[in-house]
């Protein structure tokens, strides 16, 4: 990748990651080593190489690993007790996100589904002017 083919709304960046992801796609830089990066990067983390893809991915994948936030930043002290997840995609690729669903309710392996909505008041008061309409994901237990 050349710095001009960099544009500001190129899915390598983040306002273009979530660009996309507002119109429903998920993207990920699929590496020639095998690695997949969500959100995409210019270089792998894995090797360290630049021969990336983009590539669309799965809304499915299941709980890799979970807790439980109860002390919340204070932004988000309503929602607290909520459940975040690092969910590994059926692609293989793995993202952390909110599961809308009760700790107690979710196991390692459960099957989940992301969706996509808008930033609620509370994140859009904590984003940066830039980020205020990115959209936020979550993951439901399927
Ligand atoms: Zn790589």
């Amino acid at each position: 990748m050349t710095p001009e083919e960099l544009t500001p709304d190129s899915p390598f960046t983040l306002p273009g990651f979530f660009d996309a992801l507002s119109d429903g796609r998920l993207v990920a830089a699929v590496c020639s080593c095998g690695e997949v990066l969500v959100p995409p990067r210019t270089a792998c983390y894995a090797c360290g190489g630049r021969d990336l893809e983009l590539e669309d991915q799965p809304r499915t994948g299941e709980i890799y690993s979970y807790t439980e936030v109860r002390t919340a930043p204070p932004a988000f002290e309503d929602d607290a007790p909520y459940t975040v997840a690092v969910v590994e995609l059926d692609s293989g690729a793995r993202l952390l996100g909110r599961v809308d669903a009760d700790y107690d309710a979710v196991a390692i392996g459960d099957d989940v589904e992301l969706r996509v909505r808008d930033p609620t008041e509370a994140e859009r008061e904590i984003a940066l002017s830039h980020e205020q309409d990115w959209p936020i994901h979550v993951f439901e237990t399927v």
